[in-house]
């Protein structure tokens, strides 16, 4: 299957108003469409399972920047750590203490970001409101992660209004953060099905997978 260059060139081309990042999700493609966008200049890429993350690294350039985007098992922190240029999808606070604790024996600082729970399907995962103000309430718990903003997914819906409405509460959840944090101002919202909206409503960072790479082939995982 070729990469979508012309759609590639397209999407900068979109971005570029916003001022906002392109995170190319590889899940379940091959290294040569990874490098083929490297080789186009794209240098953020997204991962989501760790056994395919850790067999990719070490065959791509080492300037790519991995961002893991996919749910992250505490069991599997330690792993990824020191590939890892930003955990996308923390979503406990275990989670929080497992990368503290594992980021301090390696003696890292890992960026991550807060995923949010804005969805109205009980599959996604996030913090809720509550979780999430008493978060943001002591940061200091964790000196060794490096709090950047805010990740979260709309429902899988035909309904416009209400991933919209999903992205504001995400924007929502940033300014809470972004007002003890003032340097965690990533917005890490939008996939191929939404992110005209959510560049709109303030994404910094979308996460583009099947625009890029053609549709996913699961059959296999
Ligand atoms: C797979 C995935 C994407 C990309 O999805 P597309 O719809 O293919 O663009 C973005 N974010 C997360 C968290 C994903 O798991």
């Amino acid at each position: 299957m070729a990469i979508q260059a012309d759609k590639y060139f397209q999407l900068l081309e979109e971005l570029k108003p916003y001022e906002a990042g392109l995170v190319a999700v590889s899940k379940t493609k091959p290294c040569s469409d990874i490098q083929a966008f490297y080789d186009l200049g794209q240098r953020d890429f997204g991962e989501n399972y760790v056994q395919e993350f850790l067999e990719k690294v070490p065959q791509l350039p080492n300037d790519i920047r991995w961002h893991f985007i996919g749910h992250l098992q505490r069991n599997k922190v330690k792993q990824i750590l020191p590939h890892v240029y930003l955990i996308h999808g923390v979503d406990s606070e275990r989670l929080l203490n497992e990368i503290q604790k594992e980021a301090a024996k390696a003696n890292l600082k890992i960026k991550v970001l807060l995923q949010v729970f804005i969805a109205q399907e009980e599959t996604k995962f996030g913090f809720d409101q509550a979780e999430l103000s008493a978060v943001i309430s002591d940061l200091n718990q964790w000196p060794n992660v490096d709090i950047r903003g805010v990740m979260g997914m709309s429902s899988l819906t035909d309904n416009l209004a209400q991933v919209r409405a999903e992205f504001q509460q995400l924007k929502q959840a940033s300014q809470q953060l972004l007002a003890v944090k003032s340097d965690a101002n990533i917005i890490s919202m939008g996939m191929s099905g939404d992110y005209s909206i959510a560049l709109e409503e303030g994404s910094t960072m979308i996460r583009i997978g099947s625009v890029l790479f053609g549709a996913r082939d699961y059959s296999n995982k």
